[in-house]
């Protein structure tokens, strides 16, 4: 069955040490509970082997936040999927909307994208969502079964499995907006039936699909208690160790 997940998404934010700090302050709270559900930290580059190295591994999983399209060579300033999995990085975010907004990525480079991070063994959290004006003249499911179709439909069942998704309406994110707790299942369930008409209902059944948006520790336990809502990919509040563990324990 699928697992239920919080993931925090650091952003640009902390620095080397902050990081390595925010990172033993969760791994110190995580130490003391069962937490119910699995639990990542998605840091910057230059924090992933020194966060590595401070916490423990069977209670935190680490990633990257994202990784480069190509497997090696004249890429001035990217980061390849190998390099991320050589800091003992685990997972990596991909198709961020910051991402997709600010840095020009497409169904194209994300795909080669997933496909590195699979060949390096790396679990992508691949993200989707739309933007307001979507939500608002209602292309809001087509527009995700689009994003999920162009990037992701070209894997095999198997690599399929090996995915983690977010839904990230991107008018939520950052915007203190969140989806409501019915919108999010909403999507949830239309995206898990999406996969089902593909992959077939196993595959479809077995995925995790996190939510983010403003995602909080007062409003997670009701996202989190949606049947199709199997976690969150937490930004803002996964940058205090006692707000991001209050998600965390939305599940307990
Ligand atoms: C994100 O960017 O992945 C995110 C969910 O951000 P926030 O929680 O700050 O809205």
């Amino acid at each position: 069955m699928r697992k239920n997940i919080v993931a925090g998404n650091w952003k640009m934010n902390t620095t080397l040490q902050e990081g390595v700090g925010l990172a033993k302050d969760v791994n110190e709270a995580l130490s003391k509970v069962n937490a119910a559900c699995d639990v990542i930290i998605c840091v910057p580059f230059t924090h992933l082997a020194p966060v590595n190295a401070v916490i423990n591994p069977a209670k935190l999983g680490l990633g990257a936040e994202n990784c480069a399209d190509h497997k090696s060579g004249a890429y001035t300033g990217e980061v390849s999927a190998s390099m991320v999995a050589s800091t003992g990085a685990s997972y990596v975010i991909l198709g961020h909307s910051e991402r997709r907004q600010y840095y020009g990525e497409t169904a194209e480079t994300l795909k080669e994208k997933v496909a590195l991070a699979l060949e390096n063994n790396l679990t992508p959290i691949f993200c989707i969502g739309e933007v307001l004006e979507q939500r608002e003249n209602g292309t809001y499911l087509e527009v995700v079964k689009a994003q999920i179709e162009d990037a992701l439909f070209n894997l095999s069942a198997e690599d399929f499995s090996k995915l983690i998704l977010a839904y990230e309406p991107v008018w939520a994110i950052g915007t203190g907006k969140t989806a409501t707790d019915d919108q999010a299942q909403e999507m949830h369930a239309f995206i898990r039936g999406v996969i089902a008409d593909k992959y077939g209902k196993e595959v479809a059944d077995n995925t995790s699909i996190l939510y983010g948006g403003s995602c909080k520790p007062s409003n997670a336990r009701a996202l989190f208690a949606k049947p199709d809502v199997d976690g969150g990919l937490i930004g803002g509040a996964s940058l205090d160790a006692e707000s991001f563990m209050g998600i965390v324990e939305a599940f307990n």
